[in-house]
């Protein structure tokens, strides 16, 4: 036995009271489970317990693992990791959602190359302005936002976030204010933030998606 029935069941409990110490609906907040790294049974376990939403992050990862358990009723694909070009054509075709939008010319490929529903996207900012992370800084996030707006195939839904690594959960915090203030400047209404190590604070600042991967499924 993998112990995720036992983890699933702690994970929507934390949902849960962060929820109602911020006046907000437990159905307002979609479990994204983040499945890098993690072999195909999990996902089919995990699946079997209720969960719908899985995060992969490597894009050649997702396409074979969505060719795996295509069998999985209603099961949606988030692509969350950083996305070269030459491997859109992948997250186009099976993804439900891509989270880490941050540049013009990823945003034209997936739009040439989705058919069918758009593809919902979520910009990343790069919050904590971390040279080695992805996402666009804030300050440039309205036009890449008016850019991808204007192409066809794909819808944009919300921004994301993954902070600096900080001592406590409480670390996040301004972070996650920051997105949600960006947001609003925007006009989005999604906010894909929060992990397994500040999921419940996310929560507290208006998270509607929270990517838990080690909280879920264990150590990678
Ligand atoms: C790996 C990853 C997660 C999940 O992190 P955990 O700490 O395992 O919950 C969430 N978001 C992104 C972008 C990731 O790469």
């Amino acid at each position: 036995m993998s112990g995720i029935g036992a983890r699933l069941e702690a994970v929507h409990a934390r949902i849960t009271a962060a929820c109602a110490r911020a006046g907000r609906r437990p159905g307002d907040v979609t479990l994204l489970a983040v499945s890098k790294l993690k072999p195909a049974q999990l996902i089919r376990e995990a699946h079997a317990l209720g969960l719908r939403d899985f995060g992969e992050n490597y894009a050649q990862e997702l396409r074979d693992k969505a060719a795996e358990l295509a069998d999985l009723e209603g099961l949606r694909w988030h692509a969350i990791g950083p996305l070269q070009t030459n491997k859109a054509k992948y997250v186009a075709k099976v993804a439900h959602a891509f989270h880490a939008l941050d540049r013009l010319e990823v945003a034209q490929e997936l739009s040439r190359r989705r058919t069918g529903a758009p593809l919902r996207c979520f910009l990343e900012v790069n919050v904590g302005g971390e040279a080695t992370k992805g996402g666009v800084a804030p300050q440039e996030a309205r036009a890449l936002f008016e850019q991808v707006r204007a192409l066809p195939n794909l819808e944009l839904v919300g921004l994301m976030c993954l902070p600096p690594p900080g001592p406590t959960a409480e670390a996040s915090r301004a972070s996650f204010q920051q997105l949600r203030a960006l947001a609003q400047e925007l006009g989005l209404p999604g906010l894909s933030m929060g992990t397994t190590g500040d999921f419940e604070v996310a929560i507290e600042e208006g998270a509607t998606h929270v990517r838990v991967g080690t909280a879920l499924f264990g150590e990678r």
